[in-house]
């Protein structure tokens, strides 16, 4: 995903060449000449000029190994000696087999069956096509066929995936979209969304209300599902929901029967601190996408789960999921993603990203919090984001022409700090606010940690400093 929607402010010349590759205009890079990497390894990167850029953010939160995992590699080797690809159709394969039955228990049964396809976006589309088939076997299909999500969310690129999606600046041009119906509540976001004098409890009960009562505007009836991320990633930056909100959402979906489809491309596997978010949460999704950290980079990989409410309606219908993808449960893919949970069991990853989490918070709190232009730290495990605000008392966000979250990446990319920060825009409002994300790989030591923190403290000091 594109982290921003504007161009940065300077040109970054280090270790590139000729800009009109042929992927020129298609994508575009957040440099003007994007950095070639040409080898990796643990939390860094090298161009190929020999810089090398330590990277804090992970990729987009994705490899949460590091680089260059050598169990990775040789796991993904030996299944390519085996076999590379075969139609899931008509073969399976022990790794997607064990990748899926690794899945559901790490659950703790919760879920029931899951799903492998390649990419966050086709999770979210095949999310939403189950939750619709889940009511069309039910026999209220003609009927169900809506959703209501939140603003300031992300859910993919695909045309399903950004209709449910409220990330203004990434929708608007291609409106009216797919004409997936989309009732659209406020998102969960203490910083920005609790009033004066309101406590979380009250705050927490305003929400639910609100969906309750958009839901009988747009007739719950007429609803598939509820789509939300457990913590909010690229849209608004690392925003976590405050404490009861989940179990009052659930209540809602329980109370008019709707599904709850949780998207934890982002936060999941691991990157909060546990291993899915809505463990953290109280609470059970129906349907679940996970992504990004669940192979931790080296295949693109992605899948689904769902509960057995969802495999009983499939059960009793149809008797399948009308969906199918020639790459779904791809042998290398899911050998990759099965290692790397592996690892993150054998090695205890998940109990180092609690552990360095709070390092984390507390080096990026006590480096930042009273810089006169940072108005919030917030996030979860080694999920951390950071805003930036023209007033910190209003809480008033730049003027996007400054590109105030670009041009801090692109500071963090000059030879003298060469670190990545993921930036993002459209935080306050959808169309105004910057943040950065703070989400390094799950091997970090508190070295590491501190390192980190020393570099983007001075990345942020020094880029305000100078626009002064
Ligand atoms: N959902 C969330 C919460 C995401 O953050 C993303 C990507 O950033 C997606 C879905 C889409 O995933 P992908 O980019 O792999 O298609």
């Amino acid at each position: 995903m594109p982290p921003s929607n504007r161009s940065p402010t300077a040109t970054a010349a280090n270790g590139t060449d000729d800009p009109s590759t042929p992927s020129a205009v298609l994508h575009r890079h957040l440099h003007h000449r994007p950095l070639r990497i040409t080898s990796s390894h643990g939390l860094y990167l090298t161009t190929s000029t020999g810089q090398r850029i330590l990277d804090a953010t992970s990729g987009a939160a994705v490899t949460s190994l590091g680089h260059g995992n050598p169990r990775v590699q040789s796991a993904m080797v030996a299944q390519m000696n085996q076999v590379s690809y075969c139609h899931s159709l008509f073969f399976s394969t022990t790794a997607a087999e064990d990748l899926c039955a690794e899945l559901i228990r790490g659950t703790d049964g919760a879920m029931a069956r899951a799903l492998i396809v390649s990419s966050g976006s086709e999770a979210m589309e095949g999310a939403m096509k189950l939750a619709r088939q889940y009511w069309v076997e039910r026999g209220e299909g003609a009927r169900r066929t809506g959703f209501v999500a939140r603003e300031g969310s992300y859910h993919g690129v695909t045309l399903g995936a950004l209709a449910v999606g409220g990330h203004v600046l990434r929708k608007e041009k291609f409106a009216p979209l797919l004409g997936v119906e989309v009732g659209r509540v406020g998102r969960c976001d203490a910083y920005r969304g609790m009033r004066e004098g309101e406590g979380e409890g009250e705050y927490v009960g305003r929400l639910a209300r609100e969906l309750e009562e958009e839901l009988r505007r747009v007739g719950p009836e007429t609803v598939c599902a509820f789509v939300a991320e457990p913590v909010v990633g690229a849209a608004t930056g690392c925003v976590p929901a405050v404490p009861g909100y989940f179990k009052a959402i659930r209540e809602v979906c329980d109370k008019y029967g709707i599904l709850l489809i949780l998207d934890e491309v982002m936060c999941g596997m691991g990157r909060c601190g546990t291993l899915h978010a809505w463990q953290q949460e109280g609470i059970v999704p129906d349907i679940q996408t996970i992504g990004k950290g669940l192979g931790s980079g080296y295949s693109p990989v992605a899948g689904l789960l769902m509960n057995q409410r969802v495999v009983d309606a499939l059960d009793r219908g149809t008797g399948a999921f009308t969906h199918g993808q020639t790459y779904q449960g791809h042998p290398i893919a899911c050998a990759a993603a099965l290692e790397t949970q592996k690892i993150l069991q054998e090695e205890k990853l998940v109990d180092n990203v609690r552990e360095m989490g709070l390092v984390l918070e507390k080096l990026l709190k006590e480096g930042l919090e009273d810089h006169p232009h940072i108005g919030n730290i917030r996030g979860k495990g080694l999920f951390w984001g950071i805003e930036f605000v023209q007033d910190k008392a209003t809480k008033a966000p730049f003027e996007p022409s400054e590109a105030i979250s670009a041009g801090i990446h692109e500071k963090g990319m000059e030879e003298k700090y060469s670190i990545s920060l993921y930036p993002g825009s459209g935080t306050a409002d959808g169309r105004k606010g910057d943040h950065i994300m703070v989400c390094p790989p799950f091997i970090v030591t508190p070295a590491d940690i501190e390192e980190i923190v020393r570099i983007t403290v001075k990345v942020i000091e020094d880029f305000f400093q100078e626009r002064a």
